[in-house]
């Protein structure tokens, strides 16, 4: 791969911007992702502000993403719960078990939920 500016030079790097191939010379590091061009580095330093603007509001600070295993869980064990209900109401007995497989959805989406939160504040 060769720098998009300089094509005899190897390109080192990938505009985060506009995904040109950079060289050495061209690379600028913005702490936000290499650019390209100061244009590229202005534009990544934006966005990069605006995206810490934007998770500082959430309260997300630099945490890791959730895992989706998360509401996965949560899902089912709303489906699960759901048809529990459900099959309790029509039938002349109460559905124990499929309400007892769905709280042990909700207990996986709660310890995995807990452990990444453990896994951020060790962060
Ligand atoms: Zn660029
Ligand atoms: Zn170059």
């Amino acid at each position: 791969m060769q720098c998009y500016q300089h094509h005899e030079k190897h390109a080192v790097a990938v505009c985060r911007h506009c995904g040109k191939a950079t060289c050495p010379d061209c690379c600028n590091d913005t702490g936000a992702g290499i650019a390209c061009s100061s244009d590229c580095a202005r534009e990544l330093q934006e966005n990069h502000q605006l995206q810490q603007r934007l998770k500082q509001s959430l309260g997300v600070g630099t945490n890791p993403p959730m895992p989706a295993s998360v509401p996965t869980y949560f899902f089912f064990g709303l489906i699960l719960l759901t048809t529990g209900i459900y099959l309790s109401l029509t039938r002349p007995h109460i559905d124990y078990l499929t309400i007892a497989v769905s709280s042990v959805f909700f207990v996986m989406s709660g310890v995995t939920y807990k452990r990444y939160r453990d896994a951020c504040l060790a962060c």
